[in-house]
């Protein structure tokens, strides 16, 4: 009998999580026999969900808004990157029972900036908006690609401040409030701020993009967010959603469950054809 392996995305909102669709095509692709469900979770059901899940006999689980910092908490170990994030995105369960906490949003985000878009992250200025859980995440990897300087922008100013000294050993990196920004100039800005969600965008300056400048929005959706039209309208060379990076995170957390790497492009291919014909 084939035994059918168990897994979940949590969030709160979750029902638009596109994550259940990718791990489907991923399995079909792989040859992988594995349910993905989304289940919606509040942050103080979080605990008793993730041990049920596990008591069942799931395999893993990925954790999205808001409970990446909790499901930090929850992993008995970590690995380097997410131990540094202090916010985790996959839950493995090890062949031990014990749980491994892993953030692979870096990652995605990487692969899908330098392989999938071809952009060149060596000795750029980096502007992220936005000091959440998923700037937590990225942090570290750019500056592994040879960043030049990293600022991070964030509508609560002590938040930025606070993860730029935690993460000074890893760069150059300062923290700041929006209103500072007049004057400054980014080869790529990075919108990790929730605002898309909601249609909002941060108070940007006019001319903060370099000439030649790259555009790139965690969020993604079906038609162009406010922050991808904003880096059209700023003529950034390119101006990207976070739909690549979704695919991307997804496959490196599919790799630390199944010991299988799927390809992405076709996943991304399609997920990006429906949403032109949507
Ligand atoms: P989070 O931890 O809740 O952080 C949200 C950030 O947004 C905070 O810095 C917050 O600022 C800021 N913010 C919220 N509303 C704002 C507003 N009206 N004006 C200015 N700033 C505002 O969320 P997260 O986990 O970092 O996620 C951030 C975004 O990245 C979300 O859109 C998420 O969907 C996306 N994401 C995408 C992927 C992917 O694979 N594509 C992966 C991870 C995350 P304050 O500190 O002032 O509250």
């Amino acid at each position: 009998m084939t035994v059918i392996d168990h897994y979940a995305v949590l969030g709160h909102p979750i029902k638009h999580s596109k994550s259940p669709r990718i791990h489907k095509l991923f399995a079909e692709q792989t040859e992988q026999s594995l349910v993905y469900e989304a289940q919606e979770v509040p942050a103080e059901q979080f605990l008793s969900v993730v041990e049920t899940f596990f008591a069942k006999g799931g395999k893993g689980l990925n954790c999205t808004i808001p409970l990446k910092e909790l499901a930090w908490v929850f992993a008995e170990h970590k690995t380097e990157r997410a131990q540094l994030a202090k916010a985790v995105n996959t839950l493995a369960l090890q062949a031990d029972g014990s749980i491994l906490g892993d953030n692979t949003d870096g990652v995605g985000l990487i692969t899908d900036l330098m392989s999938n878009h071809d952009i060149k992250l060596a000795d750029r200025k980096v502007l992220i908006l936005g000091a959440g859980g998923a700037t937590r995440g990225i942090i570290r990897l750019l500056f592994e690609q040879s960043v030049k300087s990293i600022v991070i922008a964030n509508r609560t100013l002590e938040k930025a401040i606070d993860l730029a000294a935690e993460f000074v050993s890893v760069g150059n990196m300062i923290g700041c409030g929006f209103e500072v920004l007049a004057g400054q100039q980014f080869d790529l800005i990075i919108n990790a701020t929730a605002t898309s969600l909601t249609g909002q965008l941060p108070p940007l300056p006019a001319n903060i993009l370099a000439e030649k400048g790259v555009c790139y929005d965690l969020a993604y959706s079906n038609e162009p967010t406010t922050f991808v039209r904003w880096g059209q309208d700023n003529n950034a060379v390119k101006s990207l959603d976070g739909l690549g990076m979704l695919v991307e995170q997804a496959a490196e957390a599919f790799f630390i469950w199944r010991g299988v790497r799927p390809r992405t492009e076709p996943v991304i291919k399609l997920l990006n054809d429906e949403r032109i014909s949507h």
